[in-house]
C-alpha cells in the first residue's frame, strides 16, 4: 500500500472544524504540499453530484474524512433530523466518490458515541451494536456507525484500504464556543472566563456534575490520525483517547483553576447529564503503537491562551 509522499494529493475533509483544522496544521508543519480543502460553501458534502465533482476534478489520493455536524449534547437532542440526515449524506458521498475515484487510503472520523449507553467500560471496539445508544445523541451515533459499516463493506467487497479512528471527546484551539452550541470544556472555559472579567460570583454547570468524560487535545488526536494513516490497515474501529477521565465537577475545578475563576459553581439539574461515562478503551492504539502525550492540565493552559488570543474567532458565528 502507498504511503503519503511529501506531494500527495492529501483532501482534509472539514478544514474549518476542530478535528480537520488540526489534521491540516500537522501537514503542513510535516511539509505536505498538496493539502487539498474546500469550505462548506463551495462544496456542499451533502450534494452527492457536487462531491463527484470534486474528487473527479482533484483526484485525491488520500482523504481525512473529519467533516460532519458536531455539537455538544443540546445541540444534540435539538437538531436529531441535521444529525442525522447531514451525517450520513456527508459519509455516503465522500466514502462512495473516494471508492470511485480509487483514492489510495480513507480515514473517516467518528465518536466515542457510537458505543452503547451502558456499556462495560473502559470502551472496547468490539461493544458496537451490543445495546441501546444514548438517547441524547442516538441520532448523531447512528450516522457515525453506518459510516463505520460503509468503510468496512467498501473493504469487504473492493478491498478499499478505507478505515475509522473513533476520537473520544476532544478540545483544544479552534473549538466550538459557542454555549447553545459547544461541549461541555469550551462552554465551561468561556463562562469562566467571562465570569472573571465580569466578577459574577458563580458560574453555571449543566446537569449534576457526575457524569464522567474522557478528553483528548486536539493535537493529541491529529499525530493519531497522521500515524493511523500511515501504519494502520484493519476494519472496525479504532479507539482513540487517553483512557483516563474524571467528573464534569472535577472538570469545572480544573478549568477553574487554570483561568482563575475564584467563584461558586451553580448546578442547573434542569438540564440532561448525557451518558453516565464513556471511557476508551485505548488498548488497540496502545498495542499498534500510538499514546496520548498532552495532559489535560496542558491541553486546557494552551487551549486557555488560545482562546485568550483568539476571542473573536473563537466567538464568530460558525
Ligand atoms: P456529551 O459528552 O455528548 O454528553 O456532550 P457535552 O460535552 O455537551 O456534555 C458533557 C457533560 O457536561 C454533560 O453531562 C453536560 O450536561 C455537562 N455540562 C455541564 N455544563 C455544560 C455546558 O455549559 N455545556 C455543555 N455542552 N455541557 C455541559
Amino acid at each position: 500500500m502507498p504511503a503519503m509522499q511529501p506531494e500527495s494529493r492529501i483532501y482534509v475533509a472539514g478544514h474549518r472544524g476542530l478535528v480537520g483544522g488540526a489534521i491540516l496544521r500537522r501537514l503542513h508543519a510535516e511539509g505536505y504540499t498538496n493539502v487539498i480543502t474546500r469550505g462548506s460553501r463551495d462544496l456542499d458534502l451533502r450534494d452527492q453530484a457536487a462531491v463527484r465533482a470534486f474528487f473527479a476534478a482533484e483526484q485525491p489520493e488520500f482523504v481525512f474524512l473529519a467533516a460532519a455536524k458536531v455539537g455538544g449534547i443540546l445541540a444534540n437532542s435539538t437538531y436529531p433530523a441535521q444529525f442525522l440526515y447531514d451525517n450520513m449524506m456527508i459519509a455516503a458521498n465522500v466514502i462512495n466518490a473516494a471508492h470511485e475515484h480509487g483514492v489510495t487510503k480513507l480515514l473517516n472520523l467518528g465518536s466515542s458515541c457510537i458505543y452503547p449507553r451502558l456499556a462495560p467500560q473502559p470502551l472496547k471496539e468490539d461493544y458496537l451494536l451490543t445495546g441501546p445508544l444514548e438517547d441524547t445523541n442516538r441520532a448523531y451515533a447512528v450516522a457515525k456507525i453506518a459510516a463505520i459499516e460503509l468503510c468496512d463493506s467498501y473493504r469487504t467487497q473492493y478491498g478499499s484500504d478505507f478505515i475509522s479512528g473513533m476520537p473520544t471527546n476532544l478540545y483544544g484551539p479552534g473549538d466550538n464556543f459557542d454555549l447553545k452550541g459547544s461541549h461541555v470544556l469550551p462552554a465551561l472555559l468561556r463562562k469562566m472566563v467571562d465570569a472573571k472579567e465580569a466578577g459574577a460570583k458563580t458560574v453555571e454547570v449543566w446537569g449534576s456534575g457526575t457524569p464522567l468524560r474522557e478528553f483528548l487535545y486536539v493535537d493529541d488526536l491529529a499525530d493519531a490520525c497522521v500515524f493511523l494513516m500511515e501504519q494502520v490497515s484493519e476494519p472496525g474501529p479504532i479507539n482513540i483517547g487517553t483512557g483516563t477521565d474524571l467528573t464534569i465537577r472535577d472538570l469545572a475545578h480544573e478549568i477553574a483553576d487554570v483561568v482563575g475563576f475564584t467563584g461558586d459553581l451553580a448546578f442547573d439539574a434542569s438540564k440532561p447529564d448525557g451518558t453516565p461515562r464513556k471511557l476508551m478503551d485505548v488498548s488497540r492504539l496502545a498495542g499498534l503503537g500510538w499514546t496520548a502525550r498532552t495532559t489535560l492540565r496542558d491541553g486546557l493552559e494552551k487551549t486557555y491562551a488560545w482562546y485568550l488570543a483568539n476571542r473573536e474567532q473563537a466567538l464568530a458565528a460558525r
